[in-house]
Formats: structure tokens, sequence, C-alpha cells
């Protein structure tokens, strides 16, 4: 018997999601490489350095201790207390172990916040570049996507004027990601406050996902947490972080969040029935990046640094190519629209005619811009740019 479009058709929520983009770029990207072709590639949204020795042996003893069986959902108690102290510590806010939720990698934690915040009815804005799952996340949790502009002169930030306009009855959530992911922009203290003034006035609430908080460039420009700013917003606030960018360890899937107590608890129900517990001694591992040393931490931010003066001096040089100079994280996003192509196909015909893997803006929303990762040596920086003024030449 035929089996039926009934039993075979997918739920329109969680089932009719779109791959994300980033990582099945950057996967064609490696698999080229892998099969011999010199693909310079810029897709990469991880740090190019090995976790640092002191975590990878914390996680190494606490595996051969026999650290293998299932922890709290949360997180083990003395790992949640680090995390609330480094809270507390670095980024001014006032949370208790309780509120701290650790789960499989920042995403799940920002997966998990929408999720149990938002539903039908609901909306949620998202300033435009976004990071690319926020908008599938919303559409995830069957709650309504509302995507703001924001401007290269504001160094892609949102303007709390222009948020106000977009603020409704509906209003349920804010998505802040500072320093950004794809624009590198980062959020001034001045606008943060604008924007907990209104979260606090038309009752929002903000997810400020913090995961590029370490890799900042300008002195400027500091990492500000939104929640920190009065006890008002930062009851309004889920802040989430991971050890995936400061620790080079996108592998390890660790990520975790501050939340409002009631919220932490809904977020660990879910946790308990979909992923449970980040792995146990991967968690030891957790405790030692918050604990040791933090130089790894800084001389990675200085590579990206000098990294991020080369490919922006580089692609400024590309006739044609817009490029902002980004404030944090490690991707710029350039836009190419001088070129005549779209993102999409601009980044097809850059990898199949000259070798760059890039991801288009499309997906995060700007179809005008493409998306370099800095996350590689100086040599492929080089060698990328080379290339793609060589591309962009015979476009124009
Ligand atoms: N937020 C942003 C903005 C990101 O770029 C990423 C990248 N992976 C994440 C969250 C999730 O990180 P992870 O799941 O590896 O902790
Ligand atoms: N966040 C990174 C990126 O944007 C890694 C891939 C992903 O998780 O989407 O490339």
């Amino acid at each position: 018997m035929t089996i039926s479009k009934r039993c075979l058709s997918l739920s329109p929520t969680l089932g009719s999601l779109h791959p994300s983009m980033t990582l099945g770029i950057t996967s064609k990207a490696k698999a080229m490489i892998a099969d011999g072709r010199d693909v310079a590639n810029m897709c990469a949204g991880e740090p190019d350095f090995d976790t640092p020795r002191h975590i990878k042996e914390a996680a190494a003893k606490a595996l051969d201790a026999g650290d293998t069986k299932y922890t709290p959902v949360a997180g083990r108690p003395e790992l949640r207390e680090a995390v609330a102290a480094k809270f507390s510590n670095e980024n001014g806010l006032h949370c208790s172990a309780q509120q701290i939720v650790v789960s499989p990698g920042a995403k799940f934690s920002v997966f998990a916040t929408v999720a149990v915040l938002c539903g039908p009815g609901d909306e949620v804005i998202l300033p435009k570049p976004y990071w690319l799952s926020y908008a599938e996340m919303v559409l995830a949790a069957g709650a309504t996507p509302v995507f703001m502009d924001t401007a290269l002169a504001d160094g892609f930030c949102l303007d709390p004027a222009a948020l106000e306009e977009k603020v409704t009855e509906r209003t349920k959530l804010l998505v802040l990601n500072t320093p950004s992911n794809p624009a590198g922009g980062v959020y001034r203290r001045s606008v943060l406050e604008a924007i907990a003034e209104l979260a606090v006035r038309h009752d929002f609430m903000v997810l400020a996902d913090e995961i590029y908080e370490k890799l900042v460039y300008e002195s400027d420009f500091p990492h500000v947490s939104i929640g920190s700013l009065g006890p008002e917003i930062e009851a309004r606030t889920i802040t989430v972080n991971g050890f995936s960018k400061a620790y080079s360890m996108t592998g390890w899937r660790l990520g975790y969040l501050a939340a409002p107590e009631p919220l932490a608890k809904a977020i660990a129900a879910l946790q308990s029935h979909s992923t449970s517990n980040a792995v146990s001694f991967a968690q030891a591992g957790a405790l030692a990046a918050l604990t040791g040393a933090q130089e790894p931490v800084e001389e990675m931010r200085q590579a990206f640094a000098k990294r991020r003066d080369e490919i922006c001096r580089l692609l400024h040089a590309i006739p044609g190519m817009n490029v902002f100079v980004p404030r944090g994280a490690f991707y710029v996003f350039p836009d190419i629209s001088a070129f005549g192509l779209d993102s999409m196909t601009f980044a097809e015909r850059s990898l199949e005619e000259a070798n760059v893997a890039v991801i288009p803006g499309k997906p995060f929303g700007m179809d005008t811009n493409i998306r370099l990762s800095y996350a590689c040596s100086s040599d492929t920086i080089q060698k990328a740019c080379g290339r793609l003024a060589e591309f962009c030449g015979t476009l124009r």
C-alpha cells in the first residue's frame, strides 16, 4: 500500500523550516576543499583557533574520571554558579544560579527562549540584518517576525525612534544581537538606554544575544549588556551567551542564558523534554573556561583585530564594494549592489568562477550584501580578496 499524503505532510511550524544556509554553504565549501579544490573559504562561523589547552584538559580529566552520566537538566550547580558570577562580575547583571540555564549550544538557548515566550499572535521584532536562525525560530514558534531596517550610518544598529514605530500591542519580544552577526555592529550604551526605556514603557521582552561579546575592536564601542541598565529592563531581558566564539568551542555545543526565574524554569522544562542536559564532561570544560586563564581569549581577539584591518583594507580597494568596518564579531558584510547581482547569484558565481566561498546576505534579510568571515588565516584573506577583486572587475 502506498503511504498517504497526510502521513507524510509536515507540521506548518517545525516541519517547514529552511535548513541553515550558514551551516549548509560552510559544509559545501569544506567538502570542495576536501575534494582537492582550491577554495578560499570565507564562510566559517567559527574561530579557526583550537580550544585552549586547560579547557580541553579539564574535560578530558572529567571524562577519564567517569563523568559520563546525566547531569541536572539546567546544568551542574557549580557551573550555574560560575555563570551567574560571570554575569554579575563582567556584565553587571544581578542574577542567581536559579536564573541560569546551560544548554547544548547558544542556538538552543535562543530557540528555547523564543519557543517558551512566543506563539501565534505574538510579534517579534528583528532588526536587519539579523542572524538567519532568529527568523526561522520565530516561525517555528508560530509567531510573526517583524523586520526593521537599520542604517550603515548607525553602524547597523537600530534607531530607537524607528523601533517605536514598529511596536504594537502584539509586540512580545525584540531580539538584539550585539556585537552582531553578520554586520559587526556594536550597540552604544546611549542607544541601549533608549531601547530599554521603550521596552519598559511598552512592556515587551528583550532577548540579548551577546555571544560575540569578547570580540570587540574599538575602545569607543565597548560591549554593554542591556540587562545591566536597571532592574526594570533586567526583569524583561534574557541574556544569551556561550562558549563557541569566546573560547573557540563550537563543536562542544555549550550555551547559557540568564532569565527571570519563571522563564528560566520554563526553558529548563522544555529542555527536559527535548535535549536534556548539555554534555556532562563538556560542562567540566565550561567551568574551566569561565574560571581559568582568560589570556587565550585576548590573544584571539588581537589576531581577529589585525585580520579585520587587513580584510577591510583589501575590500575597500575593490571599486564598487561598499564596506562597513565591523566593530565586533568576525564578519564583514559589504554591499555588492554596484555589481548588478543579487546576493545569491553573487555568492554562487564567486564560488564557481572565482573559488571564493561567501554567504549571501539574503537569508540575513539583506539581498544587497554578502558575508565574509575573517576567522581564517591572513593567507586565505589575501587570496580571497585578490580573487574577488578580479571577479568583481569582470562584472563592472
Ligand atoms: N547567536 C549568534 C549571533 C551566532 O552567530 C551563533 C553562531 N553559531 C549562535 C548564536 C549560536 O552559537 P552556538 O550554538 O554555537 O553556541
Ligand atoms: N553562527 C555561525 C554563522 O552564522 C555558525 C553557523 C550557524 O550556527 O549558523 O555562521
